[in-house]
């Protein structure tokens, strides 16, 4: 007997449709307070008791005991033996997903402002910005339920673009189980050290430092709970790229499409896990009808149908809209991770989007085709922090510093006015250091 599931179903026309739409969208990331307490002692115990504590940690949580540290650090040699053992299928794969990430991405570097600048005043003054990579590097790979070669190009080859010295990434290997995959993306994307830990004690270690780890100067990558946790609390110790939540999937269709298409769009974040969102934006009734007859019909043949079948009947909602315009101002308030238009003229619609991770446009885009190989990063802002921030970039792995070359003749004017102003402030040396240069 197949699986029947009935998604959700709104209206926007229902009344207080936008307060059900909110309270059903973002939920709580890494403030489970539980999982906090937890951390907070992981972190602590990293901090004060350095490999030891990594060591300890690995073998509860990842049931690897090993004697010492350097036993977790896989070689360059044994990355490039992974990836040369690969299939030949899987090598073409990775080496394509690859080159096309490393492609985006240095045409991001180029088109973003991820380099110096200066100009030159009248007076001789030069003022601008020296941009600079960051120096080391933590990324951290998931692998405490499954493995995500992706995730390792997504993170690394961005860092490896901006021109950061040293990368080094985390994976957790439960029981000493190291996925090939993983270690060829590794040597792929240029990682320089890699750690077989996991959790929040390798967050720790990244961010403190240990005898073997070196300290980084910024985390990025995703995880679950207690990865999330354990970055909001390093934060300041270390940069971090954001705090992921769950992963989501919103498609806007006029009606046009094919509805297995569409609900197999729906199953492939809802397959991440049981917390993931999937909603769809339809104007047409009779097509919402028909996804939700192909979500009962294809549900039964997927291997992860239990994931997909929690997320979908707890979390997925199937919205039926006025027009696609309405659809449009919808999607901008839910400010999906990932957004796909599937409509006869997409550009059209995706030209009203203002708040999104990703904006997958038209019916052959997938989003699965962005999550390995089209070229942009997968990383993105989950949970309506589309609407504040942007997806992981080469831009995440440099910083900016403020260059100022005061001439003789600029010193006069400024001085002037720098002297007014901190006199009004009461900072006489800021004053007298303006005025003594004065002529
Ligand atoms: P993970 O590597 O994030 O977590 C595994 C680690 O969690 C273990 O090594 C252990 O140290 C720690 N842990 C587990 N149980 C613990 C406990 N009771 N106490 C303390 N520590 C504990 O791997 P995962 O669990 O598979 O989670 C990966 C997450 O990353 C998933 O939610 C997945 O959807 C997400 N993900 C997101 C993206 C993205 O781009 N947004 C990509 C890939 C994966």
């Amino acid at each position: 007997m197949p699986t029947a599931i009935h998604v959700k179903r709104l209206n926007s026309s229902d009344p207080g449709f936008t307060e059900i739409l909110l309270s059903s969208l973002s939920l709580p990331m890494a403030d489970d307070e539980a999982i906090d307490a937890a951390v907070v002692q992981i972190l602590a115990q990293v901090q004060a008791h350095g490999d030891a504590a990594v060591l300890d940690y690995t073998k509860q949580f990842d049931r690897l005991s090993v004697a010492s540290v350097t036993e977790l650090e896989i070689s360059q040699q044994a990355l490039q033996q992974a990836y040369e053992g690969l299939a030949a299928d899987q090598k073409t794969a990775l080496d394509v997903a690859a080159q096309r990430v490393r492609a985006y991405h240095e045409q991001q570097k180029i088109e973003t402002g991820c380099h110096s600048w200066e100009y030159t005043e009248p007076d001789g003054t030069r003022l601008g910005q020296k941009v600079t990579a960051l120096d080391r590097v933590g990324i951290y790979v998931p692998g405490g339920k499954a493995a995500y070669p992706s995730s390792v190009l997504m993170n690394a080859i961005p860092a490896k673009v901006a021109g950061v010295s040293e990368v080094i990434m985390v994976v957790p290997t439960p029981d000493g189980t190291r996925n090939p995959l993983v270690l060829a993306a590794a040597w792929l994307a240029g990682v320089d050290r890699v750690f077989t830990i996991g959790g929040a004690q390798a967050v720790g270690a990244l961010a403190y430092g240990t005898k073997t780890i070196p300290a980084v100067d910024k985390i990025v990558g995703p995880g679950n709970a207690y990865v999330a946790a354990a970055k909001r609390r390093v934060f300041g110790t270390v940069g971090i790229d954001m705090i992921a939540g769950p992963s989501e999937i919103l498609v806007l269709c006029d009606g046009s499409s094919n509805p297995d298409w569409i609900a197999m769009d729906l199953f492939s974040q809802a397959e991440h896990d049981e917390l993931a969102q999937s909603i769809l934006l339809c104007p047409d009734a009779s097509f919402i009808e028909r996804v939700q007859a192909s979500i009962n019909q294809l549900l039964p043949e997927m291997p992860r149908k239990k994931v997909i079948e929690t997320s979908l009947t707890n979390r997925a909602l199937l919205i039926e809209v006025k027009d696609m315009a309405e659809a449009c101002d919808i999607a901008n308030q839910i400010a999906a991770e990932h957004l796909e238009i599937c409509t006869t003229d997409p550009r059209q619609w995706a030209e009203q989007i203002r708040h999104a991770g990703a904006i997958f446009i038209g019916n052959y885009t997938s989003e699965s085709l962005g999550d390995y190989c089209a070229g942009p990063n997968h990383v993105l802002p989950t949970a309506r922090t589309a609407r504040f921030s942007s997806p992981l970039g080469v831009y995440d792995f440099i910083k900016r510093s403020s260059m100022i070359e005061v001439s003789e003749a600029g010193a006069q004017t400024l001085g002037a006015v720098a002297s007014t102003l901190a006199h009004g402030e009461g900072l006489q040396a800021h004053a007298r250091a303006a005025e003594m240069r004065l002529k």
